[in-house]
């Protein structure tokens, strides 16, 4: 399992598997007495359950534990620049109920957050649930955060941002810890640990409005420094260019394959094209303009991912975001592009995919950096 810390009582049973204070000592390799002692705490704060059977072990019947994901919700959002993708899960992470707002990021904090909870507090009464049932929320964001403080850092596309105290207004409304993280940290998190748990290193694409990409490297999900880590999208593709990024570079890698980048090359070509959104449907009709600037948008993103590729190795790379809606046109320009461009080693192993569920990744990922905040040892 992704994040299992095999020394913890409650990191074991998140696992899924009821088991007994022996197996519990045996598998921590603490006493049974210290054993005792955290089980009755996390019995106390009902996060564990005695099962009703009691499971002979040869001598007395010995009693069964397990973890109880229903003694409790968490909150998540996925924001992105134009909606947002909001669920509540409950404490094993399991999906409980999902929406799409449209929302547009650059309302400014105040306005977005109020809305998101909003929503939140209508999906805890359609579950006749409420805010004292939750227990932590979790947020992505579509710009640079530092994740220790939960801050947004001179985020280009989220004006009035910049240095805002997230997790204390939102803990304004819901009184619970509050995670932030960029979306696609929590996009890579979500996938990792729900899909791919056995990969050590996985690389997390999302090309919607931007592109960015989340690493899992040697088992732990990497944000760097400063938080800045897999910011791929402003990476110099084109050294000739008049067409000026958001960030104000040009020749920007996102200016030209983003969703929002192949909508501006359609519209130079007379289309009336201006999202992603857009350009996913003239993908998905046929438009023969669209398909070819998605398959040249792909080898460009596949042309940067095959140096990420040499520095860090990946077992797997996932493409994700509004662009990976669009089908395989996409994906077939990265493949092209990686496997001309890196060496044999490093792509012997490699598979490239699209994501399976982009609409919940998000969240599952942002519940999930919650719980292991809230249910850590
Ligand atoms: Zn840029």
């Amino acid at each position: 399992m992704a994040t299992t810390d095999n020394h913890d009582v409650l990191a074991l049973l998140r696992e899924g598997r009821p088991r007994t204070k022996t197996e519990l000592a045996q598998l921590t390799g603490q006493a049974r007495s210290t054993i005792g002692i955290r089980l009755d705490a996390l019995l106390e704060r009902g996060l564990v359950t005695i099962l009703d059977e009691a499971v002979s072990t040869g001598g007395r019947p010995s009693l069964s534990y397990a973890f109880n994901a229903k003694a409790g919700v968490v909150l998540a959002a996925d924001l992105g620049a134009t909606h947002a993708y909001l669920g509540v899960t409950d404490l094993a992470g399991e999906i409980l109920a999902h929406r799409r707002e449209e929302l547009a990021i650059g309302d400014g904090p105040v306005a977005v957050l109020d809305r998101v909870a909003d929503a939140w507090d209508d999906q805890l009464v359609g579950l006749g649930l409420t805010a004292a049932d939750v227990r932590g929320a979790g947020l992505g964001l579509p710009g640079p955060v530092e994740h220790s403080t939960g801050r947004p850092v001179s985020p280009p596309i989220m004006p009035g941002w910049d240095d805002f105290d997230v997790p204390a207004y939102v803990a304004g409304r819901f009184d619970v810890p509050v995670l932030v993280d960029n979306d696609v940290n929590i996009l890579a998190l979500g996938e990792w640990t729900e899909r791919y748990p056995d990969e050590t290193d996985l690389l997390v694409v999302k090309v919607a409005t931007g592109i960015g990409a989340g690493l899992v490297c040697a088992g732990r999900l990497s944000r760097g420094a400063q938080g800045a880590a897999g910011d791929i999208g402003h990476i110099q593709v084109a050294a000739e260019s008049s067409r000026v990024c958001r960030c104000g570079q040009s020749g920007c890698l996102e200016a030209y394959a983003s969703g929002r980048g192949i909508a501006q090359s359609l519209a130079d070509l007379g289309s009336a094209a201006a999202t992603s959104d857009d350009v996913v449907e003239l993908v998905r009709s046929g438009d023969p303009e669209a398909t070819r600037l998605s398959r040249e948008a792909g080898r460009l993103i596949g042309e940067v991912l095959s140096a990420c590729v040499a520095i860090l190795n990946p077992g797997r790379i996932v493409v994700g975001g509004e662009m990976a809606r669009s089908g395989e046109t996409l994906l077939a320009g990265i493949r092209e592009a990686i496997y001309q461009r890196a060496q044999p080693l490093a792509t012997r192993q490699l598979s490239v995919v699209t994501m399976q569920d982009p609409e919940r990744g998000g969240v599952r990922g942002a519940a999930r950096m919650a719980l292991d905040a809230i249910l850590a040892a």
